[in-house]
């Protein structure tokens, strides 16, 4: 179903003067709606749907969540009814933002729900309560991030990308996906992560679903943490979009090329080492002046 809708996915070489080699794989080019990391691990979420015959997809984000807005999306096109579980109560109450308009607009009915009840999201009970009131619900956790979420995410790195790089880059918001990047991988490469989050959380949690060493996560350049942004990351945005080309957003993929070419600048990666960078997607959300 979901392989029916991609466009084809290509690794677009930056043209640098610089020791190392970038390329970017263009995950934001594979569907205008269900781009970027989304498309993978919403794949096999929604076909286990299907297969168990369930009616309904309900899951959890924030109010600018791209995942929220890929499952709307998702949802409306392969027939479920589908529930969003928004983060904030405060928000029933204002009007809509660009994504959360699309969500319903694609027919996903949000409900919002207090910070302190969202927190309960992934508790036992929480989720006994919310089957019984929706028995014929697939629930997909916040960000979409579960096993098969990094299954799918396995398969963005082709064997040809394994042959041709040895450094994997992506932007890091709940770790499914660089899971998904350092099960693909082979020993010979390293998979470094550009922590969206402050701290050191997602390293431990990442830590819990793989047995592999060969990656890092690094919170150095989240700027402050989730969202914030400041003019340095956007003078670096604009110059690099003037530049290649490719559209970035302020809050994954802007943060991890930044820290990319702060790294490149630094000495970080060895002479002619070959980087790809995962532009997982996310424009829907770009907001950069
Ligand atoms: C959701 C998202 C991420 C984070 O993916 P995780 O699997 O949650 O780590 C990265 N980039 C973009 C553009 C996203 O929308």
């Amino acid at each position: 179903m979901f392989d029916r809708i991609a466009q084809t996915i290509s690794n677009q070489s930056l043209k640098l003067d610089l020791p190392v080699h970038v390329a970017v794989k263009r995950l934001d080019q594979i569907h205008p709606q269900i781009s970027g990391n989304k498309f993978f691990k919403l794949k096999y979420n929604f076909l286990e749907a299907q297969r168990l015959n369930l009616k309904q997809i309900i899951t959890f984000g924030g109010a600018y969540s791209n995942h929220i807005a890929a499952t709307a999306y998702a949802a409306q096109r392969f027939d479920f009814q589908s529930i969003g579980i928004i983060r904030g109560d405060e928000l029933a109450h204002k009007a809509l933002n660009p994504t959360l308009l699309t969500a319903q607009q694609l027919g996903m009915q949000l409900q919002f729900a207090s910070r302190e009840i969202y927190r309960l999201k992934e508790t036992p009970e929480f989720l006994a309560e919310l089957k019984q009131k929706y028995p014929l619900a697939y629930i997909i956790p916040e960000g979409g991030t579960n096993a098969l979420a990094i299954q799918g995410s396995q398969e963005i790195l082709t064997q040809t990308d394994l042959q041709d790089y040895d450094v994997i880059c992506c932007a890091v918001g709940t770790g499914g996906t660089i899971t998904g990047l350092i099960e693909a991988s082979t020993d010979r490469h390293t998979i470094l992560g550009f922590s969206a989050l402050k701290g050191d959380f997602l390293q431990q949690e990442v830590a819990q679903r793989t047995l592999k060493t060969n990656w890092k996560i690094t919170d150095d350049y989240c700027f402050g943490g989730y969202a914030k942004t400041d003019d340095q990351l956007f003078q670096f945005i604009q110059s690099f979009e003037a530049q290649h080309r490719i559209p970035l957003e302020q809050i994954y993929t802007g943060k991890m090329l930044y820290g990319i070419f702060d790294l490149i600048s630094k000495g970080y990666f060895d002479e002619n080492t070959r980087i790809l960078a995962i532009h997982s997607g996310g424009l829907q959300g770009r907001k950069v002046p």
